[in-house]
């Protein structure tokens, strides 16, 4: 299967720029002056030229991390940041935050450009629309902004792109029950790639060589819910039951 091309933003998606900004100057966060663009912009070039090897050392967003880890086997995931013109050490502290937090899973993976949009792909996660984000030809998750405040909206967005059947499942689930839903046929449904994910993680020994469960899918010697149970533990299907 081929998967779709993931472009992560960096500074404010999953590296945390501004948090060490307000901890540097808090006044760029205070003073009507920095409401100005270029003004605030300025600021940050001086403060950063001063401090030019912070890249490195940037705290991760909430949540970052876990998620990034998981899309790695959702997608094929490339990291799509700008780094500083004035501040050569931000092309070399993006390189190193990246193998300090995910090794080898994002080895040759950073693209470092002023032109995103010049970048082919599915689907691109970026806080701003600066340096052609907003002209991005894919799908453009803005994230911090109205659908997609936090990590968890995000995640669950880009769940959901590669499987889309999460949807239905969640339809299906409210439409026969919790309790109900295990015990009807409806648990072959659910996505292949889910059902892979659990074998994945669940004990295996309930499975036979061939990694297909000896029984119905859900069903297992506690009950099926055991299993629904250990998906929304997991995070598969955590939205289900937020209605
Ligand atoms: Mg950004």
């Amino acid at each position: 299967m081929n998967k779709k091309i993931l472009y992560l933003d960096m500074d404010g998606v999953i590296a945390d720029f501004d948090g060490r900004m307000k901890e540097l100057f808090p006044e760029l966060y205070t003073l009507p002056e920095f409401d100005d663009y270029e003004k605030r912009s300025d600021k940050i070039d001086e403060i950063v030229s001063q401090n030019p090897r912070l890249f490195e050392t940037l705290t991760p967003m909430d949540g970052a991390i876990k998620a990034v880890k998981e899309l790695f086997s959702l997608y094929d995931v490339y990291f799509l940041s700008t780094p500083m013109w004035a501040v050569p050490e931000s092309f070399m502290g993006k390189r190193i935050w990246l193998e300090k937090h995910f090794g080898d899973d994002a080895k040759k993976r950073l693209i470092l450009t002023h032109r995103k949009d010049l970048a082919i792909g599915n689907i691109l996660v970026d806080d701003r629309l600066k340096n052609g984000a907003g002209e991005f030809k894919g799908k453009h998750i803005h994230f911090g902004k109205n659908e997609y405040p936090t990590w968890k909206e995000t995640l669950r967005e880009l769940r959901h792109v590669v499987n889309p059947r999460l949807r239905q499942l969640k339809s299906l689930i409210n439409e026969k029950g919790r309790d109900d839903f295990g015990a009807s046929g409806m648990t072959f449904e659910v996505d292949q790639l889910i059902k892979d994910k659990v074998y994945e993680e669940a004990d295996r020994s309930k499975y036979d060589a061939h990694g297909r469960n000896k029984k119905p899918f859900f069903v297992d010697d506690n009950g099926c819910s055991r299993d629904i149970q250990f998906m929304l533990d997991k995070g598969y299907i955590e939205e289900i039951f937020e209605d």
